[in-house]
């Protein structure tokens, strides 16, 4: 990773080699924290734009709520934050990483009154899943291991501990030759991927998991307001692996990976095993609405 020149860390812009924490942060021995991942793009004007900035950490201050940790900064000047560090950096296009955690202090589950501690980093984040899976798809394959049970992790929040199941899945996916792992719910119906959410069609209908015990993805939601205004028929209900490897298309979605078509699942040809006409048409609407070339949902858009 490239560093950059400032780290935003409680409230001031530290030089980066210096955001450092103590080995007592509780976060670090048993992964209560909160996190968001958004991008900024360089616009075709020349300008900087974070994309559905405001969702982002609304979703943020949603996922410390649920897991009762109180943030000791206003939205706004965190929203501000993501802004004023994109300037400090001199970015034009970044991954905006805010990060909540609880510092040092009490060890044991109860973090007691230990303080609450807020970092955001940018840095230079190209296509998550490669450049050339953007084009030609990617390879997923399902886990052994099962996205968690609702009453087992808090499934809607973006929670540091979280992702030790999606590490699992990612990394047995990458072992076995896949290039990102496709989770199960705990009734056996796909949910999402290991940092993505997941589309399908069949018959020319765009279909998606629906809200139960997966990430609301804010690109999903983009996604779906888009096709919805392009026309395109939604449905958002279960749907089992046959249904999926017997899809015309499929996608995922996510900041990250943005919109990266899915070739394969599990040895399976998806369609005819590229991008497909929907996913292609999807996804260059979704770049030029990120990128402010498609006027119509600039509301979406916190020019820098
Ligand atoms: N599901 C999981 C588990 C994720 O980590 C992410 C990435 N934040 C997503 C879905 C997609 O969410 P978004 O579109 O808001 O980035």
């Amino acid at each position: 990773m490239e560093k950059a020149k400032y780290i935003w860390l409680d409230g001031d812009f530290i030089p980066w080699d210096e955001a450092k924490v103590h080995i007592l942060t509780h976060t670090l021995h048993y992964g209560l924290g909160v996190f968001e991942g958004i991008r900024a793009y360089h616009c075709h004007d020349g300008r900087t734009a974070i994309f559905r900035l405001k969702e982002h950490i609304q979703r943020l201050y949603d996922s410390a709520y649920v897991m009762q940790v109180a943030i000791p900064f206003p939205k706004a000047q965190v929203e501000e934050a993501c802004v004023e560090i994109l300037r400090k950096n001199e970015q034009k296009e970044a991954y905006l990483r805010p990060l909540v955690f609880i510092g040092d202090g009490a060890m044991g589950l109860n973090p007691g009154d230990n303080p609450i501690r807020v970092s955001i980093i940018s840095w230079l984040w190209g296509a998550y899943l490669g450049d050339e899976g953007l084009i030609k798809g990617i390879r997923l394959k399902t886990s052994a291991f099962t996205r968690h049970h609702v009453r087992i992790m808090m499934t809607k929040t973006k929670t540091v501990g979280n992702y030790v199941n999606s590490i699992l899945a990612k990394r047995e996916a990458l072992q076995a030759g896949y290039d990102e792992a496709l989770l199960l719910d705990t009734e056996g119906y796909v949910s999402e991927a290991s940092g993505e959410n997941i589309f399908m069609v069949k018959d020319g209908l765009l279909r998606t998991p629906p809200l139960t015990s997966i990430l609301p993805g804010i690109t999903r939601d983009s996604l779906l307001t888009l096709a919805r205004d392009m026309g395109i028929p939604v449905r958002e209900r279960k749907f089992s692996l046959d249904d999926l490897y017997l899809a015309d298309e499929a996608f995922l979605s996510g900041t990250a990976a943005e919109v990266t078509p899915v070739r394969e699942v599990d040895g399976r040809i998806i369609g005819s095993g590229t991008r497909g006409p929907l996913t292609e048409k999807l996804q260059s609407t979704y770049f030029d609405v990120v990128k402010g070339r498609n006027t119509t949902y600039q509301r979406w858009l916190t020019f820098v």
